[in-house]
């Protein structure tokens, strides 16, 4: 009895490994494909910022402003980007008429599925909440705002260098967003902030230019950030914002990303949303239970390098990637 078990344990064995490895060879592969998302360097996202402060405040009409402009269009172009440049004039609101440009670097422009990703590269031109009266009609450096947002999306153009994403990838530097009233000045005036992308939500770079979504970077450097989820994003694009907030969590970053609402910042994708109805969430650093909402050099001669942190680029920087190469 023992051996005629035995033996048919055994042919049922062959019979089971052949049907397995039968079934092996024909079925189709239903595992997908695991997605090879760069990793992001935080280090060389800190020298793009770097790389702007040393031009000199970004100021609209200044030597530092054009310099810079060419710079990143230029690194853009260096990265195989079909770059654009949305050259224009607008009044600010203290009758000021500032040379502006857009710098629209589309990557993949043939691919129909896009996805948007935008920073401003001007910077104020005063320091006007700066506690030392002084300043506030001097110029600031905009390391954090301004310079953080630009140099993580140049550290993520230079990977789409290499490595293309599925859907086409259109990062849209905005001109003029920090030219807002002074804060000393009283009288109110709607919309003098985001200039230069009410500019090209109303005139975009094409016809019919559409985004699956847009994420805003602003702020971004700082040690010890936390994103709180930012009223606007909420209210236009959520499910953008429960995305781009689970795959931060995923990685580790969840600390940082953390789900509680963070107040309305009137910003560039206010416009995105508005006059182009591409949903955007902004990334921004901004807790209205802080004494002033953004941090202490916020539009003070201090928004310099010793507030970046690589660390803090990197968390930023590779949650946005995570996010584009996992877009089918
Ligand atoms: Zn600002």
């Amino acid at each position: 009895m023992r051996g005629l078990l035995t033996f048919l344990l055994v042919i049922a064995t062959f019979f089971v490994s052949c049907g397995s490895t039968t079934a092996k060879k024909s079925a189709p592969a239903e595992v997908p494909m695991a997605v090879v998302v760069p990793i992001f360097n935080g280090d060389s996202a800190y020298s793009f910022v770097e790389k702007q402060v040393a031009f000199g405040p970004r100021v609209p009409n200044s030597e530092a402003h054009i310099k810079c402009g060419d710079w990143l269009e230029d690194i853009m172009r260096s990265y195989g980007a079909d770059v654009v440049s949305q050259r224009f004039e607008v009044l600010a609101y203290n009758g000021d008429r500032l040379s502006a440009r857009n710098i629209i670097a589309q990557f993949a422009p043939e691919k129909r599925k896009r996805v948007l990703l935008c920073a401003h590269w001007d910077t104020r031109p005063w320091a006007d909440s700066d506690p030392d009266p002084s300043n506030h009609y001097k110029a600031i450096d905009g390391a954090n705002d301004g310079g953080s947002g630009v140099g993580v999306l140049v550290e993520i153009a230079r990977h789409l260098a290499y490595a293309p994403t599925e859907v086409g990838v259109d990062i849209v530097l905005f001109d003029v967003e920090d030219y807002g009233i002074h804060e000393k000045e009283t009288s109110a005036v709607e919309n003098s902030w985001a200039l230069g992308s009410q500019y090209w939500a109303r005139l975009p770079h094409k016809s019919n230019y559409n985004a699956r979504f847009g994420i805003l970077l602003d702020i971004v450097g700082a040690p010890d950030s936390k994103f709180n989820v930012e009223g606007i994003s909420k209210h236009y694009a959520e499910n953008i914002v429960k995305k781009v907030w689970a795959q931060a969590k995923r990685l580790g970053y969840g600390n940082m990303f953390v789900n509680e609402d963070g107040g309305y910042i009137t910003d560039d994708h206010l416009y995105v949303n508005r006059f182009l109805g591409i949903p955007c969430i902004d990334i921004i650093n901004y807790d209205p239970d802080s004494p002033n909402g953004f941090g202490p050099y916020h539009h003070t001669v201090k928004d310099n390098m010793e507030w970046i942190s690589s660390e803090t680029l990197k968390a930023v920087g590779q949650t946005v990637l995570n996010v584009i190469y996992n877009e089918k």
